[in-house]
């Protein structure tokens, strides 16, 4: 029998989990699949919006995975802290796979990052999402001005949802809390500022013409933002770019050309402008200064030395995840991510045995949730080549007794569905549907009845 621990419950891990039972060259496979947290789906619960209902059902397949005979769930079993660290994990099981994401947000290392009411989109998105760490319940309070810096698809989710009226949220699992702030929202202009132009936008089409089909919010884009562009103008230059790109650049299009009238909010997606600083009146936040920048012929851009302001009293930076180093584990800081050859960890530029990686730890924040298949797969294709050498370890007969002893108190399987039957219950006791339950002490709670 080969045990193999995957640290991570989010699509790459439960994809990894699912390879490693749907193989036929090594038979007898059983899998854990750890997460720190006591629920299951990592960004798929804690990261896809509540109004994306159809990537929310995912959650359906990966359950079903994780429902595999030869697969446990064992939630609220932190990995790299309490003496559980990489080491220990060689030591109760033959082979580990990290998928531990990119929990962190990168930095834009300007002035004023840090004032009250600048916040990462991360943050922002933890909130809506109930993650139980989310810290803050003030997000758009007191906020009739928002500018979201970076314009990938992190940015277009959270310019959405400030763009919502509450109610069109009401039948999510948004949790209460949630809810209530965002229905006393006064935020009626929402900026989404990229730094490059239309053409190197990092969202894609699907997501961006959602915002076009708001019933309360209109989408504004100014045709000067877009004249800088030389794929705006020139056919021959658009014509060059990868399709999603171009059909990008269609849809923005058809915006400047069609000005908005009579929304009660307004989406502002601008282009060409870099922050420089956040600028700063009684102690918050007030707005963003940007320079103005034009391409620089290499898919780049420079700045100007022209400036312009954007009022905000609410600034959330949208500008990509970085992965955070695992005590005990290497870890290559430029990237954000774990060395790895085909997925298998390396220490000291030597495969380390039985140490896997893969998702975002692996190959950097980018792609959508079905690029973690073949990620995942390359991962456990290198995992069953080395599978002789790890069933020779020898490791502990029992490792669920083994993280008992040691202090730990996992939610299998069945806690999680007390988790979800108690979030059904309070979904009905609000006459709404299921709704997430946004501490600690309540999942756990609900977990260990
Ligand atoms: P992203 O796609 O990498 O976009 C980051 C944005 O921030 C880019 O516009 C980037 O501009 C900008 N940026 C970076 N540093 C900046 C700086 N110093 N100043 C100004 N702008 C800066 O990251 P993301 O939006 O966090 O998304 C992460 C991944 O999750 C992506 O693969 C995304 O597709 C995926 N995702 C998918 C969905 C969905 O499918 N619905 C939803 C959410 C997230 P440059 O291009 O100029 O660097």
């Amino acid at each position: 029998m080969l045990r193999v621990a995957v640290v991570g419950s989010g699509p790459s891990g439960v994809y990894a989990a699912q390879d490693l039972v749907q193989q036929s060259l090594v038979p007898d496979v059983r899998v854990h699949v750890l997460d720190r947290l006591p629920c299951p789906y990592g960004l798929v619960r804690y990261g896809v919006a509540p109004d994306h209902e159809k990537i929310k059902s995912l959650q359906n397949n990966l359950r079903t995975v994780l429902e595999h005979e030869r697969i446990d769930f064992v939630g609220n079993v932190e990995v790299g802290t309490h003496g559980l660290g990489p080491e220990r994990l060689l030591e109760l099981y033959h082979a580990v796979v990290y998928c531990v994401g990119a929990a962190r947000d990168r930095r834009l290392g300007i002035p004023g990052e840090e004032l009250p009411g600048s916040r990462s989109a991360t943050d922002f998105v933890s909130w809506y999402s109930a993650h139980p760490d989310a810290a803050g319940n003030g997000f758009a309070l007191g906020a009739r001005s928002a500018v979201v810096i970076g314009v990938g698809n992190v940015a277009v989710d959270v310019a959405r949802i400030l763009a919502r009226a509450a109610d069109e949220l009401r039948p999510t699992d948004v949790p209460e809390s949630a809810l209530g702030a965002l229905a006393l929202s006064q935020v009626r202009d929402v900026h989404m500022v990229g730094r490059r132009g239309p053409a190197q936008a990092k969202f894609t089409t699907k997501e961006l013409r959602e915002l076009g089909a708001l019933p309360t919010a209109g989408v504004a884009v100014d045709p000067a933002d877009l004249e800088l562009d030389p794929a705006y103008t020139d056919a021959a230059a658009a014509a060059a770019l990868p399709a999603v790109n171009r059909r990008n650049l269609d849809v923005v299009r058809k915006w400047a050309a069609e000005p908005v009238q009579g929304r009660d909010r307004l989406i502002h997606l601008r282009f060409f402008l870099r922050p420089v600083e956040l600028l700063e009146q009684g102690g918050r936040v007030a707005g963003v200064r940007f320079e103005r920048t034009v391409p620089d012929g290499d898919g780049g851009v420079r700045g100007t030395g022209t400036y312009e302001d954007i009022e905000a009293q609410l600034v959330l930076r949208a500008v990509g995840y970085r992965g955070v180093p695992l005590p005990g584990l290497p870890f290559d800081e430029r990237h954000g991510t774990v060395p790895h050859a085909a997925g298998r960890v390396l220490r000291d530029g030597v495969p380390s045995p039985g140490e896997y990686v893969a998702g975002w730890i692996k190959r950097g924040p980018t792609g959508v949730i079905g690029t973690n298949r073949p990620c995942a797969k390359e991962t456990v294709a290198s995992l069953l080549e080395d599978a002789a050498a790890l069933a020779a370890r020898s490791v502990a007969a029992d490792p669920l007794a083994a993280l008992r002893e040691s202090g730990h108190r996992p939610v299998l399987w069945p806690g999680w569905l007390s988790i979800e039957e108690a979030e059904s219950a309070l979904g009905l006791s609000l006459g709404r549907r299921s709704v997430k339950i946004p501490d600690w002490q309540g999942l756990l709670g609900a977990a260990m009845q």
